[in-house]
């Protein structure tokens, strides 16, 4: 009997601690013993919002960090980019907010954005493939932030994002997920005074670019780190490999 007792406790326990949430805290820990997870809300978003639901199911290793195919010649981001952004964004994805994902691809970040600025906030995705927004769609259902769907606070559109979102603009976040040859000036207009983008930019050599429009409207625009995404183009030279 106390054999049996300790298969049935011990058994739905070990299958616990092996589960994907807890592979994904372990994920989120290990981006935290680097330093590239800093604040308590970036480890807390990452730790609700389950990687492995926005990977494609035939991906072996969802926590790896490295990024990872999604189809129509897109990635998803690494682990380490995702987070390396929400910090940068942190503080421009306050309760109440109003955030931009341009090439939300999988629906990740757009979904950690969502989480972070409420019910109250209000997160839009723009991604030119139907296809990824409807599998964006099907994601984030599956994910804590799916009652953020059914409400006003969080949408995706397909769209090219060069254009950014005008109808919900300005915004206090904009987040570029794909790499642009310069930063457009729809998504300058975009930015709300105090606001904040993240984009990478360039073709071959890029760098994520970290773009603070200031109260009296002036820009200023720092280089955080060199980076290699796909590029932020038409839809026909995406599908046709660039
Ligand atoms: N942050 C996303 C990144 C996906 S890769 C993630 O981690 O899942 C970049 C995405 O940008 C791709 O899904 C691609 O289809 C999209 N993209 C590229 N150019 C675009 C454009 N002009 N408008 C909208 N989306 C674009």
């Amino acid at each position: 009997m106390e054999v049996l007792r300790s298969i049935f406790n011990c058994g739905p326990r070990r299958l616990w601690t092996s589960g994907s949430s807890d592979k994904n805290k372990a994920m989120v820990e290990q981006l935290e013993r680097y330093g590239i997870v800093q604040s308590k809300r970036v480890k807390e978003v990452m730790e609700a919002i389950d990687r492995a639901l926005f990977v494609p199911a035939e991906t072996r290793s969802p926590y790896y960090d490295s990024p990872m195919p999604i189809g129509y010649n897109a990635t998803i981001s690494a682990p380490h980019m995702h987070a390396t952004c929400l910090e940068l964004l942190e503080k421009n994805l306050q309760p109440g907010m109003r955030a931009l994902d341009v090439g939300s691809g999988t629906g990740y970040l757009t979904a950690c954005f969502a989480m972070m600025v409420g019910p109250q906030g209000c997160v839009v995705g723009v991604e030119h493939i139907p296809d990824l927004v409807s599998f964006s769609i099907d994601n984030i259902k599956k994910s804590v932030a799916e009652p953020l769907l059914n409400g006003d606070s969080l949408s995706i559109h397909a769209a090219d994002g060069r254009q950014g979102w005008p109808e919900l603009a300005p915004y206090d976040a904009i987040h570029v997920g794909a790499a642009a040859p310069e930063i457009p000036q729809p998504l300058l207009d975009q930015l709300k005074p105090g606001g904040r983008m993240v984009i990478p930019v360039g073709t071959v050599f890029q760098e994520l670019k970290v773009v603070d429009k200031n109260l009296d409207g002036s820009i200023s625009v720092r280089d955080e780190t060199s980076v290699r995404y796909v590029p932020l183009t038409s839809k026909a030279a995406q599908l046709n490999a660039y």
